[in-house]
């Protein structure tokens, strides 16, 4: 793999073929991947996938894990929905979770990555150590796997991750870092987050969002990469510095132009990349 390939988010849930056509016709060698549901990850299936990317020639460098009763319409709603933290739902998205670790063992991947959430912020609320724990049995398995556990950035503050981080004191966690999620979730500037977290980042979404809401506009809505208050040339720079040279995994979620705005998006860190990397 390339240093710094470019890459988009893509999935597969609308049917095999869907998602790697498109990802074929946008020409990027690398993706992170949304786990699909459970029918799709069946034995034979996990085989099936496999094979179809290894034919398009293109690599999975992190499975996703994701649940269908996580809603993200508002940040309240977050909180009680997304990810291992929400106490009803946890032991059975815990089985979910190390199901997935599974799923992209299959693949050959060796990375999963999700939202955890929103963790307490205070390290001595018992439902801190109840996280912490829960996160403990993600990383152990992946490691059984040969895998990390990439935590998605934005839901807390820099510092609060690391806090997380060195509790949960895991060799294989590491993060995935959204510097648009900082800006969505108002976590902090996501230049400064991406100084203090810089050394366990392991994966990134190429993400841009505008502090300034229009009118009805969604909290979590992004922006077309670059137009958005992302510095993404000093975002490249700056994970040049630390040493990255991972994929450079785009991610453009809502938009009415997702394809052009993702083409737009890959000139833009080809352009960078020339640039900075020679
Ligand atoms: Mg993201």
């Amino acid at each position: 793999m390339d240093k710094w390939a470019t890459g988009i988010f893509t999935s597969i849930d609308e049917g095999l073929g869907a998602g790697l056509d498109s990802v074929k016709e946008l020409g990027v060698s690398t993706v992170h991947l949304h786990a699909p549901g459970s029918e799709l990850r069946s034995k034979e299936k996990t085989a099936e996938i496999k094979e179809q990317f290894a034919e398009s020639e293109i690599e999975i460098s992190v499975v996703f894990v994701g649940f269908p009763d996580d809603d993200y319409s508002t940040t309240d709603v977050v909180k009680q929905t997304v990810g291992l933290v929400p106490k009803d739902r946890r032991e059975q998205r815990l089985a979910e979770t190390l199901d997935i670790s599974g799923f992209a063992y299959g693949l050959g991947v060796d990375a999963i990555g999700m939202h955890l959430g929103f963790v307490p912020q205070d390290p001595t609320d018992p439902d801190f150590s109840a996280v912490v724990e829960v996160t403990r049995k993600v990383c152990d398995r992946c490691l059984e796997f040969g895998q990390h556990f990439h935590l998605e950035t934005g839901q807390e503050t820099a510092s609060e991750l690391l806090t997380f981080i060195d509790a949960v004191d895991r060799k294989n966690i590491a993060v995935n870092f959204d510097p648009a999620n900082m800006i969505l979730y108002g976590a902090g500037e996501p230049l400064e987050a991406l100084d203090l977290v810089g050394r366990h980042v392991r994966s990134v979404h190429c993400k841009d969002a505008a502090k300034k809401r229009q009118a009805g506009q969604p909290w979590y809505e992004d922006a077309p990469l670059g137009e958005g208050d992302v510095d993404i040339r000093a975002f490249l720079l700056k994970l040049h510095d630390l040493g990255y040279e991972g994929p450079l995994t785009i991610e453009r979620e809502y938009s009415p132009n997702q394809v052009g705005d993702i083409k737009k998006a890959l000139q833009l860190l080809e352009d960078l990349r020339k640039e900075i990397r020679g």
